[in-house]
């Protein structure tokens, strides 16, 4: 029996009706890969990379951020990997960048903002990932916090002018949809990205206008509310149409019931947390993908997260 469920965790989530999920992991560092791949992750959709910086206490140079990317390279043994780029401020501060104290930081210069402020932070890691990129591997570029197309456009743009100077191939550059005016303008930026990726836990905090570590809201602060749901919605719509695919990085994605409804929702790579992905694979593999948008579609109707929790005694029990 051990046997078995050692076998299946190796196995891709696939519907019932044959509709495969990509499952991926949520991890920093290199030596969590491992870990990763025996949990059945079939890659990494989401490389945190402040990590580097919070960890060591100093920025890491150009040629150190390229020993770790192509460290996580070999150690993901060619599956996909997703590095996103740094996501500093809000709840990731980074005391030895002395960044300006900010009366708002969550609405306050982070992610792409600081990124598109500082190219002495971007440059010398775009450069890293460029050169990483050239010695192989299925490498993929995220950024965090994009609010707007002209940033897209901007960061677009630097990636641009790095990889030619490094004479590195062209890699996937997506971005996070973690703020609601990229889930509302989800179709202007489709054109400019390769793909999405949902950040469920800001965009939950951004949606509903509730801190995300405040104990105080941490039960109303759901990322099953339906407006949160209709946004995700409107995001996967708006990628699809334009041919784009969507995935979730956000805590969402790691929760069996919420991994079920976003595959009903039309999102085909989930990432989370290594110890997540199994209860998460055995979910999706419970149902047919027709169950699920049927699932998903009454989500989408609930009045309230709880109606929408309800809805998972509906779901028929997944076999382990
Ligand atoms: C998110 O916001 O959902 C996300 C995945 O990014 P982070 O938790 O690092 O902000
Ligand atoms: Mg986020």
């Amino acid at each position: 029996r051990r046997a078995r469920q050692e076998a299946l965790r190796a196995e891709p989530a696939t519907t019932r009706d044959g509709t495969r999920i990509e499952v991926a992991a949520n991890i920093n560092l290199p030596d969590q890969a491992a870990f990763a791949l025996a949990q059945g992750a079939e890659g990494v959709g989401l490389m945190r990379t402040e990590f580097l910086f919070l960890e060591s206490g100093v920025t890491p140079d150009e040629d150190s951020q390229f020993a770790t990317y192509r460290a996580m390279i070999e150690a993901v043994q060619g599956k996909p990997l997703i590095v996103r780029a740094l996501d500093i401020g809000g709840d990731k501060q980074v005391p030895h960048l002395r960044l300006p104290v900010e009366a708002n930081p969550f609405l306050g210069v982070r992610g792409a903002r600081l990124l598109l402020r500082r190219p002495d932070l971007m440059e010398p890691q775009l450069r890293a990932l460029y050169r990483a990129a050239k010695e192989g591997g299925a490498l993929s570029i995220m950024f965090p916090m994009v609010t707007s197309v002209q940033e897209v456009i901007a960061l677009r743009a630097a990636c641009d002018r790095i990889r030619a100077a490094i004479g590195a191939p062209e890699i996937p550059i997506g971005i996070m949809v973690e703020v609601p005016a990229a889930a509302v303008q989800a179709d202007a930026l489709a054109r400019h990205v390769d793909f999405f990726s949902i950040g469920t836990n800001d965009l939950t905090q951004y949606v509903l206008a509730m801190d995300r570590q405040n104990p105080d809201l941490a039960a109303e602060a759901d990322s099953l509310h339906p407006a949160v749901l209709r946004m995700i919605a409107m995001t996967v719509q708006a990628a699809d149409r334009a041919g784009k695919w969507t995935g979730v990085c956000g805590g969402l994605a790691g929760d069996p019931f919420g991994a079920a409804l976003l595959a009903g929702l039309g999102v085909r790579e989930l990432s989370m947390t290594p110890r997540d992905i199994p209860a998460v694979k055995s979910a999706l593999r419970g149902a047919t993908l027709s169950q699920l948008q049927a699932l998903s579609a009454q989500a989408l109707d609930c009045a309230t997260a709880d109606e929408v929790r309800a809805l998972e005694a509906t779901l028929a029990p997944a076999e382990q």
